[in-house]
């Protein structure tokens, strides 16, 4: 869990960005504090509207990279002269802002909070499955606070879920800080059972699986890949999140998989679904990542290209053993993270750009997006935003079917057909 501090400049729209930036991370368990000197990482929503702004917003960047450990710019400035920050000398990550959460995490998977209740977030319910994990990574501080797995029956949780479903949720976001291995504690692995009995509820709604590390999911790959086959309420998505191409980082992770291991998920999904999402995390510049390490990571990326992926430079968090390991420089990490970000920008980019002309069928309308526009969901998660959408009169709950006419490189563009 992180401690971030946020500043935003400009429009209404980044305004709203950092909004929904601020409610993933206080969804995720990360705390805002009261000024950059307190903060784990800064986040500045940057604008650039006439010269003296973007002065002013180099020199507030300037500011903030020497205050905090870790600086992230995004908004207008970032991604138009994304540039010009690392011009002026300054150690920022440039991203997107759908992004930024996720970089926050620093690898670390999300809290769930205590007592493991539901929540319905307009048509989106939150279902946190099991607390806890069976991991003890050397970078993580979440632990701290969660502790070993702890799951409910599955019972429990397929009646959560139908309240969910009763109480309007058209998505049910399954979420845990592992969701691989649910039910370890009891001595069972059984999250392919618990979706099968969720995607048996009567009713019309997608569900998604959030992170689910290689170790937990790799023991049960061939059930849980058989289990998205047969069922079209799962979004063929998966988190698995390997963090490294080298076995020795991992290990000095304390990540429990290795590279082998995470493989043979990608490869059984990849034999059970045709069309499918996989998304994973990396984090470079841990402290004992040579070249060699790095160069492993790169060739497994371009091995296994996912199309969604999260890039963390990684930052120490107190208390924590890899805290009190000898760091990489900044430089180091910066390079690298710039050469990973730079390879992900072209795998995931070909991937949204291979979309394009192609049509959507029962593409779930998510939430609204800025403006006039709404957020959508096809089978695999792909991310379609429709503009206009008063014009086709759509709004969150409904399914349309979708003509994909466009894309950057977090998301398509659709028209209804
Ligand atoms: S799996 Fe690792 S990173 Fe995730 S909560 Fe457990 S110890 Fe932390």
């Amino acid at each position: 869990m992180a401690r971030y501090h946020i500043e935003t400049y400009g429009c209404t729209s980044n305004r709203g960005e950092s909004r929904e930036i601020e409610r993933r991370l206080r969804d995720a368990g990360h705390h805002r504090v009261d000024g950059p000197d307190e903060a784990d990482v800064a986040i500045m929503n940057s604008c650039t509207v006439v010269e003296k702004t973007e002065r002013n917003m180099l020199r507030r960047a300037e500011e903030l990279a020497d205050e905090t450990a870790d600086l992230i710019v995004t908004g207008c400035m970032a991604l138009a002269q994304g540039e010009e920050f690392e011009d002026a000398g300054i150690d920022a990550e440039i991203l997107h802002w759908d992004e930024v959460p996720e970089a926050v995490t620093n690898g670390e998977c999300p809290t769930t909070t205590p007592g493991t209740e539901p929540v319905l977030d307009g048509v989106v319910g939150i279902l946190p499955i099991a607390r806890g994990c069976m991991s003890d990574c050397s970078y993580c501080i979440t632990k701290q606070a969660t502790g070993k797995i702890d799951s409910p029956p599955i019972e429990e949780n397929v009646e959560k879920a139908r309240a969910l479903v009763h109480a309007g949720a058209k998505e049910i976001r399954i979420t845990g800080q592992d969701t691989g291995v649910y039910g370890w504690d009891t001595g069972e692995r059984k999250l392919h059972e618990l979706l099968e009995r969720i995607c048996a509820i009567d009713g019309e709604f997608r569900v998604r699986v959030g992170m689910a590390n290689p170790k937990g999911v790799h023991g049960i790959r061939e059930e849980l890949a058989a289990v998205f086959a047969e069922n079209e309420k799962l979004y063929d998505f998966l988190h698995a999140p390997v963090q490294s191409g080298s076995n020795d980082v991992l290990g000095d992770m304390r990540r429990q998989h290795q590279v082998g291991e995470y493989l043979e998920v990608v490869e059984t999904f990849d034999e059970a679904l045709e069309y499918w999402t996989l998304s994973t995390d990396f984090i470079v510049g841990f402290p004992t990542e040579s070249d060699a390490d790095h160069e492993q990571s790169m060739a497994l990326l371009r091995e296994t290209r996912p199309e969604k992926l999260n890039v963390t430079r990684f930052s120490k968090r107190p208390g924590t053993d890899a805290a009190e390991m000898k760091g990489l420089g900044g430089t180091i990490k910066k390079e690298r993270s710039r050469e990973m970000s730079e390879l992900k920008m072209e795998i995931v980019g070909e991937a949204y750009e291979a979309m394009v002309g192609e049509t959507r069928e029962d593409v779930l309308v998510v939430e609204e997006g800025t403006g006039d526009s709404v957020k959508c969901r096809d089978s695999a998660y792909r991310q379609i935003i429709v503009r206009d959408a008063d014009e086709y009169d759509l709004e969150p709950g409904d399914f349309v079917d979708l003509e994909v006419t466009g894309h950057n490189t977090v998301y398509a563009f659709g028209r209804p057909l």
